[in-house]
């Protein structure tokens, strides 16, 4: 068999419609609540912050979501995007493993985060919004809401993480080429930028922190939304065309997974290749495992709780069930910037609690080292997050090895690294540090989680 393999879709294979799997769960995620009242939110709670076609959407029981003909039209460029079969890392790691990757660098901005920014800067568009506001951590989602608003004739305005902010200059580069502008967070510009700079002056920044300030901007004016590119239902439900696709193409190998892979940020990667074969599971289909990978330094899935949290660290969201870190903690600043999370996706957390997936924390230099072997052998430089990926499709292979069985294993290489390459000089010099979060900060963000009676 060649040493290339890959399994392309024409276009007449784009999906037509997003998989929701609240559709198809045992049991309904935990409803979001107001932190003023308690209650369960509504749609006009978040109506200053999304369009309705997105609300509706956050809050959507049927199983598919049709995508609006213009979305399709510009995932064209990109899509259906490559599933690979890694042979060459397969024979290095000498294993009896099988191991399929479906690669989202393909897109405009090298990640998975356009499959969202799409259908977010265009139902703003249709809802006629003249601007957006969001956050940024490596710089991956501000450039590609920055493609998105560039395309519907959106401005954007992006804040990003300050440690970021400085370690890759060329993310920012290719927002501000995109015609977005992009500040450093904690900045000046708002009340919650402000309050943190006065405690202290040289903050890292965290993403919690620069939401508060995309909120408080994005709630000031009435041509002006909000736009997160994870955590949230909406988020999830866009990237459910990567799992659809991964589907028809290990239909095409003639291939199912025993095993799937995905790193967690906010958990919208993840949930992307994940849910359409969970919810085939679900729906009495083949069961699968199925493993989230999260950097040890910033471990929710792994060492968060399980209870109500703000989204932001300035208390302007509404309070959702997620594993937390406490929206106060302050990660430690590792390069893979979009696993700087205090929380998980409420969803992901959801199937988490319900048993349905396994959570694995690692420090980047080991993920490094994966992403490094992996290169070696494929071509393709991943981005740090996806890194953790690899590393635990490898990590799946080697337990292969050792017990002799051969197992399917597919894993959702979801970005490029090519504007991280200052993490790579890093980890080439040696510099690259397994850095440990703070336990006492930790232990004092999570005892200043609201307290919410259960319900
Ligand atoms: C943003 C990002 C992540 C983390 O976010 P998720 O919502 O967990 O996917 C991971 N990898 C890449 C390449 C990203 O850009």
């Amino acid at each position: 068999m060649s040493e290339t393999v890959k399994y392309l879709l024409d276009e007449t294979h784009i999906p037509k419609y997003w998989y929701n799997l609240a559709a198809d769960l045992p049991a309904a995620a935990p409803p979001v609540l107001h932190p003023g009242t308690m209650q369960p939110v509504g749609p006009d709670d978040l109506a200053p912050l999304f369009p309705m076609e997105l609300i509706m959407q956050e809050v959507a029981t049927e199983r598919e979501i049709p995508i609006p003909e213009p979305v399709r039209e510009v995932y064209r460029q990109w899509r259906p995007s490559p599933l690979f079969r890694a042979r060459r890392l397969e024979k290095v790691l000498q294993t009896p493993a099988k191991i399929y990757y479906k690669y989202e660098g393909v897109s405009p901005a090298g990640s998975h985060k356009p499959n969202t920014a799409v259908p977010q800067a265009f139902y703003n568009k249709q809802a006629g919004v003249k601007r957006l506001v969001t956050e940024t951590g490596a710089g991956q989602w501000g450039s590609s809401l920055a493609f998105a608003g560039a395309l519907f004739g959106l401005e954007v305005k992006v804040f990003m993480v300050r440690v970021s902010y400085n370690q890759k200059p060329y993310r920012r580069a290719l927002m501000e080429t995109y015609g977005a502008s992009c500040t450093p967070s904690p900045s000046n510009e708002t009340q919650a930028g402000k309050a943190i700079l006065a405690q202290r002056a040289e903050h890292p920044g965290s993403l919690g922190i620069a939401i508060s300030e995309a909120v408080e901007i994005a709630a000031q004016r009435d041509d002006t939304k909000y736009a997160l590119g994870s955590v949230l239902n909406h988020v999830l439900l866009h990237q459910t065309v990567v799992g659809q696709e991964a589907m028809a193409q290990m239909d095409m190998a003639g291939d199912y997974p025993d095993v799937i892979v995905g790193c967690t940020g906010g958990g919208s990667n993840f949930a992307g290749i994940v849910f359409p074969f969970l919810g085939a599971q679900l729906r009495g289909g083949k069961k699968v495992r199925i493993v989230a990978v999260e950097p040890a330094a910033c471990p929710s899935l792994t060492r968060g709780q399980y209870a109500y949290d703000f989204g932001d660290t300035a208390h302007l969201t509404p309070l959702t069930k997620m594993h937390t870190l406490g929206s106060t903690f302050t990660p430690p600043g590792f390069h893979a910037g979009g696993l700087r999370y205090h929380g998980m996706a409420p969803l992901v957390s959801h199937i988490k609690q319900l048993g349905l997936i396994e959570a694995v924390a690692y420090h980047q230099t080991t993920c490094f080292d994966a992403g490094v072997m992996f290169a070696r052998a494929e071509g393709i430089l991943p981005a740090p997050e996806a890194n953790h990926a690899v590393k635990g499709a490898i990590d799946e292979a080697l337990k292969c090895k050792a017990e002799g069985k051969s197992r399917t294993i597919l894993f959702n290489l979801c970005g490029h690294g090519h504007f991280d390459m200052q993490a790579y000089i890093d980890y080439f010099g040696g510099k690259l540090q397994d850095l440990e979060y703070d336990e006492a900060e930790l232990a004092m963000a999570l005892a200043g989680l609201p307290s919410v009676k259960a319900a």
